[in-house]
C-alpha cells in the first residue's frame, strides 16, 4: 500500500508519521516550503519527501493520497488522481480508521475554534482523556499514532468535510451556516451547505447530531439528509441575559469571558455534550468560569487612557462582525478592512448606526466599505497600518468608548495572515502604554 501525503503542514506530516506507523510506503509531497520542524520530524522517521514541487510520476502511482485541506480539488493534480480513480481523503478520514477514540466532530461557518477549544477544555477539567485537533491543537493523526486518547474533540472546516468516506463521530455539532469560502464551491450555498452536513453523513442512531435550530441554512436542510442520529436542537431561547437553561440545568455567564450572544450559543454546544457524557453541572460551570478566551477572538488587549481595545482579528466575514458589535455595550471606533471576499455590508446597517462612533478603515483599498457606510455621516479615516489604525483610533476615541479590531475580510493586503493581524494590532495598543 503506497500513501502519498500532498501537503507537508501539521496534518500532513501527523498523516505521513500514522501511514509509517502502519508500516505503508509513504511519499509526501508539498508543492511550497516545508518547515524546517517538519523536515526534522520526516527524516527522523526515515520519510521520504520533496519540496517546492509536485512530482506527478511519484505522486499518480498511490494506492491512497492524503490532501491537505487547503489544495483544492480543482487543481490540476488532484483531478488527474480522482480521474484515475485514486481515493483522495483528508488526514481526519485517515486518522479515523486508526483511532480507537471516540470523536465529537464541530464544525460551522464560525465559532468552530472557540466551541472547539470550550468543549476540549470542560471534558478536560472532567479529568476526560482527550485530545483537542483537527483545524486547532494537534494532528488527529500524529496524536493517534504515538498517544491515542479515549475522546477526540475536532475542529472540521467544510473542506476537511469533503475528504471524508467512513467518518463518524458519536456526537457532531452544526453550529451555523452562513456564507463563506463559496470561491471553492463554485459560488453555489448549496454546495457549501452539502458540505457542512456530511458531518454527519456515517452517524448511527445512538449518535447525536447537535445543530442550531434558529438558522434556517440548517432547518431547511435538515430533513434532506439521511442521518438517523438523534437531533438536538440548539437555540437561542435556552439563553437569558448572561443566564443559560439546558436540561433543566442553570449555568452563568457573567463570571466567564464568554462575552456575547454568540458565544452563549457556543456555550450551549458545548454544555449539551458535556451532559449527554454525564459531566457533573458544578464541573461544567467551573471550566465556563476558568475558560480563556481564544487569541484573536474578542481578546481584550488594554484598556489604555480609559479606552478599551479589542482584538477581533479572526472575524473575517460579515456574520462574525455581527456578533462582535451586537456584544458591545459601549461606543465603538471600529477598525475594519482588509481583503474583500464579495461582503454585503447590508445585515450590518443598524447595528453600526446603533454603535458606531467612528470608522478607521485598515486596508489597501476601502473604497466598498465608505461606500457602504458614507450614508450614516460618520468620522472615517484610512489608514494602511496597524500602527497608524490604532493611533488614530486612539484620537477618535474618549475615555469609555471601546477601539474594536473587528476586519470582516480577509488579511492578505497588509498582512502575512490574521494571526500576524491580530498581534501587529496589539503590539501597536501596547506600543501606545508607553
Ligand atoms: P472559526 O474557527 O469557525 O473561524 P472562531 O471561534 O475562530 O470560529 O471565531 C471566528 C470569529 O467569529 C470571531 O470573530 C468570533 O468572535 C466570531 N464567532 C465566534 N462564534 C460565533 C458564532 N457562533 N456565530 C458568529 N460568529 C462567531
Amino acid at each position: 500500500m503506497r500513501v502519498v501525503v500532498l501537503g507537508a503542514g501539521e496534518s500532513g506530516v501527523g498523516a505521513a508519521i500514522l501511514a509509517r506507523q502502519q508500516q505503508y510506503e509513504v511519499f509526501v509531497s508539498d508543492r511550497g516550503n516545508i518547515q524546517d520542524q517538519y523536515k526534522a520530524e520526516l527524516t527522523a522517521r526515515g520519510i521520504p519527501y520533496e519540496e517546492g514541487r509536485h512530482t506527478e510520476s511519484l505522486i499518480l502511482n498511490a494506492d491512497e493520497v492524503v490532501k491537505s485541506p487547503g489544495i483544492p480539488d480543482k487543481v490540476e493534480l488532484v483531478q488527474k488522481l480522482l480521474q484515475q480513480g485514486i481515493p483522495v481523503i483528508s488526514e481526519i478520514e485517515f486518522a479515523a480508521r486508526f483511532s480507537q477514540g471516540k470523536l465529537i466532530g464541530i464544525t460551522g461557518s464560525n465559532g468552530k475554534t472557540t466551541t472547539s477549544t470550550l468543549s476540549w477544555h470542560i471534558l478536560h477539567t472532567a479529568g476526560l482523556n482527550v485530545t483537542l485537533a483537527g483545524n486547532v491543537g494537534r494532528s488527529f493523526a500524529w496524536q493517534t499514532a504515538e498517544d491515542d486518547t479515549e475522546y477526540y474533540v475536532l475542529e472540521l472546516s467544510s473542506f476537511q468535510l469533503d475528504g471524508i468516506r467512513q467518518f463518524r463521530p458519536i456526537v457532531a455539532m452544526l453550529l451555523n451556516i452562513t456564507p463563506d469560502h463559496l470561491d471553492r464551491y463554485d459560488y453555489k450555498m448549496e454546495n457549501y451547505i452539502r458540505s457542512k452536513f456530511r458531518i454527519g453523513m456515517n452517524q448511527q442512531a445512538s449518535d447525536h447530531f447537535l445543530y442550531n435550530g434558529d438558522d434556517l441554512n440548517i432547518v431547511h436542510h435538515l430533513d434532506e439528509i439521511d442521518n438517523p442520529a438523534q437531533k438536538i436542537n440548539i437555540n437561542s431561547g435556552r439563553i437569558n441575559g448572561t443566564l443559560l437553561e439546558l436540561d433543566n440545568r442553570q449555568y452563568d455567564l457573567a463570571s466567564t469571558a464568554l462575552r456575547g450572544r454568540h458565544n452563549a450559543m457556543n456555550a450551549l454546544f458545548a454544555i449539551q455534550l458535556a451532559h449527554l457524557l454525564d459531566i457533573r453541572p458544578d464541573v461544567i460551570q467551573q471550566a465556563l468560569e476558568s475558560f480563556q478566551p481564544v487569541e484573536h477572538r474578542l481578546e481584550r488587549v488594554a484598556v489604555v487612557n480609559g479606552v478599551e481595545y479589542i482584538n477581533d482579528s479572526k472575524a473575517t466575514n460579515v456574520d462574525a462582525v455581527f456578533y462582535a458589535l451586537e456584544a458591545m455595550t459601549q461606543p465603538v471606533v471600529w477598525v475594519v478592512g482588509g481583503q474583500d471576499k464579495g461582503n454585503d455590508y447590508g445585515p450590518l446597517q443598524s447595528l453600526v448606526q446603533d454603535k458606531v462612533k467612528a470608522i478607521v478603515c485598515m486596508g489597501v483599498d476601502n473604497v466598498k466599505i465608505i461606500e457602504a457606510f458614507r450614508h450614516l455621516h460618520l468620522p472615517m479615516v484610512e489608514t494602511g497600518s496597524a500602527q497608524e489604525a490604532v493611533e488614530r483610533s486612539a484620537a477618535l476615541s474618549a475615555p469609555g468608548d471601546i477601539v474594536l479590531l473587528s476586519p470582516a475580510c480577509a488579511s492578505f493586503d497588509l498582512f502575512k495572515n490574521y494571526l500576524d493581524r491580530g498581534r501587529q494590532f496589539k503590539d501597536a495598543v501596547l506600543a501606545l502604554q508607553g
